[in-house]
């Protein structure tokens, strides 16, 4: 193998630049060349190329976001644009490919492997955590620390108010920030996509929680509740139970900031990992992190079946609500 290309994809995750940082030293490393292809797959059906070397990537491993960007790119669903997406990578000599991203990029990476030779690994880089074959994904964890921050400082003023507070936090399918976010933060209740929302038993819970000396009252909600979002949620249960309440919606913070130091080192595992994967012919699969264990999982066996939530954990916001 002489030359790699790497690219990010769907949606920005910090930690992202760590790990093209690792796949671009580890590359080096083994005097293999890396080209960086701008702002995901659409750079492949572009031909958005550039190159990189050990110094292009200095100074980016604290930096959120991703230096090579990243897009929505329709045209690399049908045939046609992979095609292209295949040229391009065959006029630039390259023999491996790492794709950082989420489900949706593993998708394209899962048909792009079945029509080329060329072999791609993937890397899970999406804030969201819905990525099977590894314990976290890059970015989820800096997401979790965003959110709780802000959960500390909502929690200050819902205590000297005594008041309900409906934080939203990003999901649209998956609930896996609302519910660290809610464990973490000392949540009193939780909503999420995988679970029916039952807005009159949320309220009896309310009840009987103050009825018990709550004071401060958190309910984490993930966008994607089936009810609705946070606002409402908020309005449904003033209906009932005629308690002020204020709603804190913290959209698109959660996706920016400085990665964690877990996201950072999870980045330049997997990063390194990728790169160790394709020399060892590694192909068609994404590598993770499960039990401390670098793991390749093929793309199509990830995305057969949906990543499970903790339910344990999802009892475990309502137990230690107290
Ligand atoms: P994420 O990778 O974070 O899940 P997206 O779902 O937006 O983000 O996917 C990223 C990119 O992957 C899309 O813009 C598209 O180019 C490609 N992609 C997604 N789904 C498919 C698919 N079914 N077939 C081919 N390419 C896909």
């Amino acid at each position: 193998m002489r030359r790699i290309a790497v690219l990010t994809s769907g949606g920005d995750a910090p930690g992202m630049n760590a790990a093209i940082r690792a796949v671009v030293r580890t590359a080096t490393h083994h005097e293999i060349e890396v080209l960086g292809i701008r702002r995901g797959y659409l750079g492949l059906v572009r031909d958005a190329v550039e190159p990189l070397d050990s110094r292009s990537v200095s100074e980016i491993i604290h930096r959120g976001g991703t230096i090579l960007g990243t897009a929505r790119c329709e045209e690399f669903r049908t045939p046609e644009g992979r095609a292209m997406a295949q040229e391009t990578l065959r006029r630039h000599g390259v023999d491996g490919l790492v794709a950082v991203g989420g489900d949706g990029t593993f998708r394209g990476g899962l048909l792009a492997g079945q029509e080329w030779s060329l072999p791609i690994v993937g890397v899970p880089g999406t804030i969201d955590n819905d990525v099977a074959g590894t314990d976290f994904t890059i970015g989820f964890d800096t997401a979790v620390n965003t959110a709780l921050e802000a959960i500390d400082r909502i929690r200050d003023t819902a205590e000297s108010l005594e008041r309900l507070f409906f934080v939203e936090v990003m999901g649209r399918t998956r609930g896996f920030i609302a519910l660290e976010v809610a464990l973490a933060g000392g949540a009193k209740a939780v909503l999420l996509p995988e679970e029916h929302t039952d807005v009159p038993r949320l309220c009896a819970r309310i009840r009987s929680g103050l009825a018990r000396g709550w004071r401060a009252i958190i309910v984490v909600t993930a966008e994607g509740d089936d009810a609705g979002g946070a606002m409402r949620i908020a309005a449904a249960t003033y209906r009932e139970l005629a308690m002020e309440y204020r709603v804190a919606i913290l959209g698109h913070v959660q996706r920016g900031g400085n990665p964690s130091a877990r996201d950072r080192i999870l980045a330049s595992l997997l990063g390194a990992g990728a790169v160790e994967g394709l020399l060892a012919g590694q192909r068609g699969c994404m590598v993770g992190q499960v039990h401390d264990c670098l793991v390749y999982t093929p793309f199509a066996e990830l995305l057969a079946q949906p990543k499970p939530l903790d339910t344990h954990a999802l009892r475990l916001v309502d137990v230690l609500a107290g």
